[in-house]
């Protein structure tokens, strides 16, 4: 019997098992055992820097940097966490600023549309976070809270999914689940 032509060959499930995986914060970081920059399969999008950084963003766009958007960007520079426009309005009222909530959902939106952050739709709605670059999320199906991460996938991994499709991959965003192991 004469062996099929390798073109003929169904091509292997893609698996995720060789997947480097580097966690977003530093304590993280070093818990993974890893110091590489975790991005660099990922087109090497603009690292989150700063929250000054985020303002030097906004004026290149020429939007204004009003009082309140200021108000909205601290927050989710400082709580680095993925929180509503109602989260977002109470922490602030809580720490005393003076804020309507339609300000904090039209500021939320015009960051959000001009790319300047990150916005997930979820079933009970949409939530809002810091950093506006490509990266991925865990998702604590006990709490539900959301930690982001920077996953690496293997560059074969990626050329093998580049062949499947036909598309040349950019980037990509992983949705991971799962619940604390004891
Ligand atoms: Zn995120």
């Amino acid at each position: 019997m004469v062996a099929a032509p390798a073109e003929s060959v169904a091509p292997a499930p893609v698996r995720l098992a060789d997947a480097e995986v580097a966690c977003g914060s530093a304590d993280a970081l070093a818990a993974c055992g890893t110091t590489e920059d975790p991005r660099v399969h990922q087109g090497d999008p603009p690292l989150p820097g700063s929250v000054d950084d985020v303002y030097q963003r906004c004026r290149d766009l020429g939007m204004r940097l009003s009082r309140q958007r200021r108000m909205v960007l601290d927050l989710l520079w400082a709580e680095r966490d993925h929180l509503s426009a109602r989260d977002i309005f109470e922490k602030l009222n809580d720490l005393g600023r003076n804020i309507g909530h339609t300000s904090v959902y039209q500021n939320l939106e015009a960051l959000q549309s001009a790319g300047v952050i990150e916005c997930l739709d979820r079933a009970n709605g949409r939530l809002y976070g810091y950093r506006a670059d490509p990266h991925s999320h865990l998702t604590c199906s006990e709490t539900g809270t959301i930690q982001d991460l920077d996953v690496v996938l293997p560059e074969a991994l990626v050329r093998q999914i580049e062949e499947l499709t036909g598309f040349a991959i950019e980037s990509y965003t992983l949705h991971l689940t799962g619940r604390p192991r004891r």
